[in-house]
């Protein structure tokens, strides 16, 4: 019987762990966490008598592995697509409808731009062809810039800027063009111009299995901090909770992992281990093991961020799924979620459910306050964005999420290969996890596979 230590009960270690016990019935899987619940970034609520995620409410469909898992899990029937994904962009002059047909913000002509951008922003789009045609230095280079340089600053900070907010609390001058938009970056080099490598990009969006006859993303009716609960039970591995790893070492036959706190050390034996914590962390553990990687996974640094939860009372609000708010209005929230009208099974009930995000990369001053500061903060500004008339909320929740999302930066495939090629040195040993391939749950989901597939 071989054991399996997985280190980190997030998603990607528990996905890991129930992908292990598919292929490999008897192995012992002993899955060991720092904190003292199961889920990571996963967590679920009650608000207004209902189950409420925290954490990641919805699935892309398009990388299959989520919807996969959950079907495997025998949770097909609980898969729910949203009644409307129809966002808006608040900028200094109003709200406007996200364009169509974008890549994560990215235009692929100047049509059904007035509105979010200014004429003179749309003009400087339609003006591209009119560039020399696109030549990139080696290497990745910045959303930002390359976009400003081609599109103009309205592309960046009207449209790209809130959907990167959104997915990575990150800044589109900093984030890697290559790690952060791929499907572009494919198309770029050969392109003439980012317009027509965003075209051709957004047409080779592969679509999984789930999406060619539906939504682009799905959530799950009992939230999809659910999904560790019914994990663990489903891998039969014994979780470790308040057990942190901070020592590991190659034996003859396998691992030694050090755990458990100075007053209760242990050190386990394993003869494979998945080390799915965050890249911090992950690198405090390779260091005797694959100190090539160490370097790489301490440069990937990890923003913070807050998500308020409200149950308002139930009024009219406008249409749409939520509402993106870039930096440009100077606003606090960078994003609302109206999940009673984005979410068939959420919409009904005695509250409209709404949930906000606070907090970017670099700037985690605002996250500085009390809960009670900020929810109250989050609160005025969520009901004037959406023009409530009756904004008293009847319940709030703060969810605190530091070190919430890794930063992909400018060169961070390079770190990810370097990372990858010194733990793959080792036999037995993997790293996966939010901090490489994909934040999102499915691309977590996915690495856990790959992981599995390298060492089962
Ligand atoms: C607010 C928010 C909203 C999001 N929304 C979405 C969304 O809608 N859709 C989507 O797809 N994605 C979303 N994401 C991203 C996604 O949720 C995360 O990237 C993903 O859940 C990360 O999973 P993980 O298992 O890689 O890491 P984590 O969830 O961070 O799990 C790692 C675990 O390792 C543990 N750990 C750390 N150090 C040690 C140690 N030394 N020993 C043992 N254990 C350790 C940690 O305590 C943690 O439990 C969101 C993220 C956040 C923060």
């Amino acid at each position: 019987m071989t054991r399996l230590v997985v280190v980190g009960a997030g998603i990607t270690g528990l996905a890991a762990a129930f992908e292990w016990r598919r292929r490999r019935p008897d192995d012992e899987i002993v899955v060991v966490e720092a904190g003292d619940r199961i889920g990571g970034k996963l967590d679920r609520i009650r608000l207004a008598g209902t189950w409420y995620d925290t954490g990641p409410e919805a699935l892309l469909g398009r990388v299959p592995e989520a919807v996969g898992l959950v079907e495997a899990l025998g949770w097909g029937d609980r898969l729910v697509a949203p009644a409307t994904t129809q966002a808006s962009v608040v900028l200094p002059e109003g709200r406007f409808p996200l364009p169509a047909g974008t890549v994560l913000g990215v235009p692929a002509s100047a049509d059904g731009l007035d509105g979010v951008l200014t004429p003179t922003g749309v003009a400087r789009v339609r003006a591209e062809v009119e560039l020399p045609p696109l030549s990139l230095p080696d290497g990745d280079v910045a959303v930002g810039g390359l976009l400003r340089e081609r599109l103009g600053d309205e592309v960046v900070d009207r449209l790209v800027e809130p959907l990167l907010g959104g997915v990575y609390a990150g800044r589109a001058d900093e984030l890697s063009l290559a790690a952060t938009m791929p499907a572009l970056a494919a198309q770029v080099r050969g392109a003439g111009s980012v317009l027509e490598a965003a075209a051709a990009a957004r047409d080779a969006g592969s679509r999984s299995r789930f999406d060619a006859d539906g939504p682009v993303f799905v959530t799950v009716d009992a939230g999809i901090g659910a999904l560790p609960a019914a994990l663990v039970e489903a891998a039969r591995a014994e979780v470790r909770l308040r057990t942190p790893a901070h020592g590991l070492r190659r034996t003859a036959g396998g691992f030694e992992v050090s755990v458990g706190t100075a007053a209760a050390p242990e050190v386990l034996t394993a003869d494979a281990v998945i080390l799915t914590a965050p890249a911090t962390k992950a690198a405090r553990l390779l260091g005797e093991v694959a100190p090539r990687a160490v370097d790489p996974l301490r440069g990937i640094p990890y923003a913070s961020m807050a998500v308020v939860a409200i149950a308002f009372p139930v009024q009219d609000v406008p249409a749409g799924s939520g509402l993106l708010v870039p930096p440009v209005t100077g606003r606090l929230v960078k994003g609302v979620t109206v999940s009673s009208a984005k979410w068939p099974h959420l919409a009904g009930g005695e509250a409209l459910l709404v949930r906000s995000s606070v907090g970017r990369f670099g700037d985690e001053s605002q996250l500085q306050r009390s809960d009670e500061e900020l929810a109250a903060d989050v609160v005025a500004d969520v009901a004037e964005l959406l023009g409530l008339s009756r904004p008293e909320p009847l319940e709030t929740r703060v969810a605190r999420w530091g070190g919430g999302l890794p930063q992909y930066l400018v060169g961070h495939p390079e770190r990810v290969a370097a990372a990858r090629a010194a733990v793959g040195e080792v036999p037995g040993l993997a790293v996966a996890g939010a901090a490489y391939e994909g934040v999102g749950v499915p691309a977590c989901i996915r690495d856990a596979h790959r992981a599995v597939d390298a060492l089962a």
